[in-house]
């Protein structure tokens, strides 16, 4: 069994408190965690200086949207959606543009040392969700593929009566997730109550209840938000669980951040893409606040960066100044602020791993957990010195160049500062899958003129 000693790291706990201390890594384990670990016959990777932290969690992020990678920075979200659904880019990719976008997707996340992903994917037909999965255990990052629907705009209707297609997610099942023992599991990502008719998301979410599957969906969120009431409505019907996943919820009524928490349901807050495109303001604090079970997610890299490290910082920023504007308000000063960088660090992390059912394999450096390991080099102008501070530098001011090494499940996917993988040939298949797509929106957008 292959074994890794990580040398003299400042290794974070639970706590995101650091100590120079060694990792032994044994096949995908963490065997053990100590100062002045010997291990005869071991790969060593020496960190001294650096910070070895857990690998990244994103729980919500569309990965093949990495092909059209900010063609909507200056989008609002009618634009995104107008752009991407109702048959237009997102029903564009052949099986191949899948692939090669799931792939360059998952190496983008890795790269910026995020090793576990929750993948929300959209899928024409069955050969795209072969694809897709391909693509990410091709990337070797640890992902859960959230099955999903056709961007078509019948299935996108508030009124849809379409439902999940069921045979396939079945056979998706049973074809690729028989085992628990794997870096992919599956969820469903099913459309919910705001983007489909009521007993359509009733029936999608006990199908993924069947599948024994995490159901996620976009819910909460812009001008309807306040009004759907559709986590009180999914609370009475016995349905809000922790088995939902619930994506952006920024606009619903304060009591309902009460029933999510109780229900331990996670949140996923997007918090860039949700200031920028409309969504409203990002939940941090109001699920916070009840304790409920917080994370972070890139979204959409139509719009917004691929990286973990500005999310936290976007939802960090974001939830402070909505704090402290509600002091000033009162005409007095914040004596201290109400949320810190080891809350957030939670959040991209152990929350996450948590709230995508993985928390006993990923999420923290504990001897028994999988070897998902991220180590930052501060060496760098925006990093050095660290001042006892590496909580603090991790979320303010690291950056995807600033990760040395990453592990997934005890193997090197990142050394000296780049990916093992060679993607020069990849990077060539990126910008034709990217055309391809955009020449068949073209032709799409021709024919419908017609
Ligand atoms: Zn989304």
């Amino acid at each position: 069994m292959k074994r890794i000693l990580i040398k003299n790291g400042l290794v974070m706990n639970r706590q995101f408190d650091t100590e120079q201390k060694d990792i032994l890594i044994e096949g995908k384990t963490i065997r053990d965690i100590r100062a002045d670990l010997h291990a005869d016959g071991a790969e060593v990777i020496d960190a001294a200086g650096k910070i070895v932290m857990p690998g990244l969690v994103d729980t919500h992020r569309h990965v093949w949207e990495s092909i059209l990678r900010h063609i909507g920075t200056d989008w609002s979200l009618p634009q995104y959606l107008e752009n991407i659904y109702y048959g237009n880019l997102g029903s564009q990719l052949s099986t191949e543009d899948m692939y090669i976008a799931n792939l360059w997707g998952a190496l983008e996340a890795l790269d910026a040392g995020v090793t576990t992903l929750f993948d929300y994917s959209m899928l024409e037909t069955p050969e795209h969700a072969d694809a897709a999965i391909k693509g990410l255990e091709d990337a070797g990052i640890r992902a859960v593929f959230a099955h999903g629907v056709s961007g078509r705009g019948e299935y996108w209707d508030r009124e849809s009566e379409k439902r999940h297609p069921a045979e396939d997610a079945r056979r998706v099942k049973k074809e690729y997730f028989q085992s628990e023992d794997q870096l992919l599991t599956m969820a469903l990502g099913v459309r919910g109550p705001e983007f489909s008719a009521w007993e359509t998301a009733v029936d999608d979410i006990k199908l993924a209840a069947e599948l024994d599957a995490i159901a996620s969906m976009h819910i909460g969120f812009g001008a309807w938000g306040p009004h759907d009431r559709s986590i009180t409505r999914l609370n009475e019907a016995g349905l809000l669980t922790d088995r939902l996943n619930l994506v952006h919820v920024n606009r619903i009524q304060l009591e309902e951040y009460r029933l999510i928490a109780e229900s331990g349901a996670s949140l996923s807050v997007t918090p860039e893409v949700e200031m920028m495109m409309g969504h409203g303001y990002p939940a941090t604090g109001q699920l916070h606040r009840h304790k409920g079970l917080v994370t972070l997610g890139v979204d959409v890299v139509v719009s917004t960066a691929g990286d973990l490290f500005t999310q936290m910082k976007f939802a960090l920023q974001a939830e402070r100044a909505r704090q402290n504007e509600q002091i000033l308000d009162r005409g007095e000063m914040p004596e201290q602020l109400g949320l810190t960088v080891k809350d957030v660090l939670a959040f991209a992390t152990r929350d996450g791993a948590k709230a995508l059912g993985l928390g006993h394999k990923t999420g923290t450096l504990e001897p028994g957990m999988e070897a998902d390991i991220t180590i930052i080099d501060p060496s760098s102008f925006n990093l050095h010195p660290l001042n006892q501070s590496p909580a603090g530098a991790v979320v303010q001011s690291a950056r995807p160049e600033n990760v040395d090494t990453v592990l997934t499940a005890g193997r090197i996917v990142k050394q000296n500062g780049r990916l093992v993988k060679d993607v020069s040939r990849l990077r060539e298949q990126v910008a034709q899958a990217s055309e391809n797509v955009f020449l068949r929106q073209h032709k799409n957008r021709e024919v419908n003129a017609d």
